[in-house]
């Protein structure tokens, strides 16, 4: 089988000009900066001037994935240009792809085959620049500490407390661990540092939890840097740097304008981790898509028990959202994956290990209706390879359990192929059970929230927290970060804090190894092993394959 790559596709699309998408949400040339003839900026301060439409919002999250992403963004972009193609004004809130993965290993993140935002080539290289004004933003943070130790350090900065770390965009694992303030008394104070990629910075988590700029201002300003000798913390607010900060962001916090190949519009507006971050794309651009559209598909990173948690737990709670229904993503391959199939194997039919994969399956969809309390779809990402003796096996094992099912061929067919899965979406949001809940209460303690986390969405037995966590624990309750919400960081791979557990896996528990706050994301970041914030490159990374021609046309993304 042979098949035309995404950026072939996209780079025969014709595309709109971005005034017209506009126009679709009611906003005019006034309303939009234009960035070129197909990208916009949409200023913020629009939210306050009417009422808004208070659109319907649909969660896409996935089953436990392969290495290789299941299609939760291609999904996305399809179910909203099906919803579209049915009538519905429909608008896309996704996050912004990060360069890391683009010249590594997974590729761009604006969807694939018919179902993909576009232009494709600019919204995966730089954009609209908002991530370097985040690596601006950050950066500035971190000249200004050492300038402060530089001039005498009053605030008492202990040098080997400093958490604040440079960014780039990019994943380089040289600059993992340095040292810098080298060559003398002239040139600052020497000291262990490193650098993170830009999308791990705590500004990227802040910038996109912020509603407004006020917000966004008061939250950089707690962002805790490091700590004096003494142990206490030290926020960027002592530093004054947090307005200047502010000031790098204020276009950047704008979402940016694009179009899918079907011509709905599109926000893709910023783009935290989602282990040491919540994972999705900024608040400001799913409230403004709710404000502007009828219903708004959005997407959280990795599979359900991290990126819907929380979207749920963290997201939603802290901006006052509500999803009205939730499409998890399977695949015929990830099934196969999770019944223990290698990676290379997967393009073989296997009904016996697609069994024994389903049982993950059913986890997402039981902690969705069950512990969330959400109306929940199964969509099945049809694949080239996938036989339709596999997918009716899976459909036949969801009809029998009572879940809702259906199959989404947008990547092959654009919204022709996501109109099963748009239609069982808008009876869902009419017709199915909703009494939203978080997965746990704020007022308890921190060891309790992340036990309820483990539990009731990992399905684990319990948690042990090492030493080193339980102190760190003890510490934040007394600093009063004790109300906050938890982030996990673990890895996709498994429900439990093991990626060799596949499947539905029972009788483990999770270890917390770290704790650590985000004082300005305003949530407390439990480390269930090693978390890598700055990504290395593979032996033969996507880099070497990109290219542009002496027309600007670029070719090798995918
Ligand atoms: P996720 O958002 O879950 O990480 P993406 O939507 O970004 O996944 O898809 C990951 C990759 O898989 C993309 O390159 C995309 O083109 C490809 N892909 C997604 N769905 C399909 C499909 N049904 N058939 C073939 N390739 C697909
Ligand atoms: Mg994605």
């Amino acid at each position: 089988m042979s098949f035309k790559s995404d950026i072939e596709i996209a780079q025969e699309a014709k595309l709109r000009d971005i005034r017209e998408i506009a126009s679709k949400i009611g906003l005019t040339e006034d309303d939009i900066e234009l960035y070129g003839k197909y990208k916009a900026k949409v200023d913020y301060n629009l939210l306050k001037k009417n009422s808004g439409k208070n659109a319907k919002l649909i969660l896409v999250t996935a089953i436990n994935p392969t290495p290789a992403g299941e299609g939760k963004t291609t999904t996305t972009i399809g179910v909203a240009d099906a919803l579209s193609s049915l009538g519905k004004n429909t608008l896309v809130a996704l996050r912004e792809p990060s360069l890391g993965p683009v010249f590594g290993v997974k590729g761009g993140a604006t969807g694939g085959g018919y179902a993909q935002v576009v232009p494709m080539e600019d919204i995966n290289l730089h954009f609209t620049g908002d991530f370097h004004a985040i690596s601006a933003a950050n950066n500035l943070l971190a000249a200004m500490i050492d300038n402060h130790i530089y001039h005498g350090n009053s605030l008492d900065i202990d040098t080997r407390r400093i958490t604040w770390k440079r960014v780039v965009d990019m994943n380089d694992r040289q600059l993992r661990y340095i040292v810098n303030g080298l060559n003398g008394k002239a040139n600052g104070v020497p000291r262990e540092d490193g650098f993170d990629i830009t999308v791990a910075s705590e500004v990227m988590a802040v910038f996109c939890l912020a509603k407004d700029i006020s917000d966004l201002k008061e939250r950089l300003s707690k962002i805790i840097i490091g700590y004096t000798r003494s142990g206490q913390p030290v926020i960027a607010g002592q530093l004054n740097a947090h307005k200047a900060m502010a000031a790098l962001l204020k276009d950047a916090l704008k979402p940016n304008l694009v179009q899918t190949l079907e011509g709905t519009p599109a926000f893709v507006h910023g783009g935290p981790f989602a282990n040491i971050a919540h994972g999705c794309n900024s608040v400001i651009a799913t409230k403004m898509a709710m404000h502007f559209a009828d219903y708004v598909v959005t997407e959280a990173g990795f599979g359900a028990d991290l990126g819907a948690e929380k979207f749920i737990d963290i997201k939603c709670r802290m901006s006052d959202l509500k999803p009205d229904a939730v499409i998890i993503v399977a695949t015929v391959r990830a099934l196969k994956y999770n019944g223990g199939v290698a990676k290379q194997d997967l393009n073989t039919e296997n009904l016996e290990a697609l069994e024994r994969g389903i049982p993950n399956l059913l986890k997402h969809v039981e902690n969705i209706t069950k512990v969330f309390k959400l109306p929940a779809v199964v969509a099945i990402n049809k694949f080239p390879f996938d036989t339709d003796r596999e997918i009716q096996m899976i459909k036949e094992k969801c009809q029998q359990l009572g879940v809702n099912v259906a199959l989404s061929e947008v990547w092959e067919k654009g919204s022709e192929g996501g109109k099963e899965l748009a239609n069982e979406v808008l009876r869902l949001i009419d017709e199915g059970e909703n009494n939203f809940s978080y997965a746990y209460d704020l007022d308890i303690p921190i060891k309790d929230k992340i036990r309820a986390i483990a539990q009731k969405v990992y399905g684990a037995d319990d948690v042990e927290f090492t030493p080193a966590a339980t102190r760190e624990i003890e510490n934040l309750e007394k600093l009063g970060f004790g109300k906050l919400p938890i982030c996990m960081a673990k890895t996709q791979y498994s429900l439990s804090d093991d990626q060799t557990k596949l499947g539905r896996p029972t009788g483990f528990k999770i270890t917390v190894r770290q704790v650590k706050v985000s004082a300005g994301a305003g949530f407390i970041v439990a480390l269930t092993g090693e978390i890598m914030t700055m990504p290395g490159l593979p032996k033969v990374p996507s880099a070497e394959k990109i290219d542009v021609d002496e027309n600007g046309v670029i070719s090798g993304l995918f």
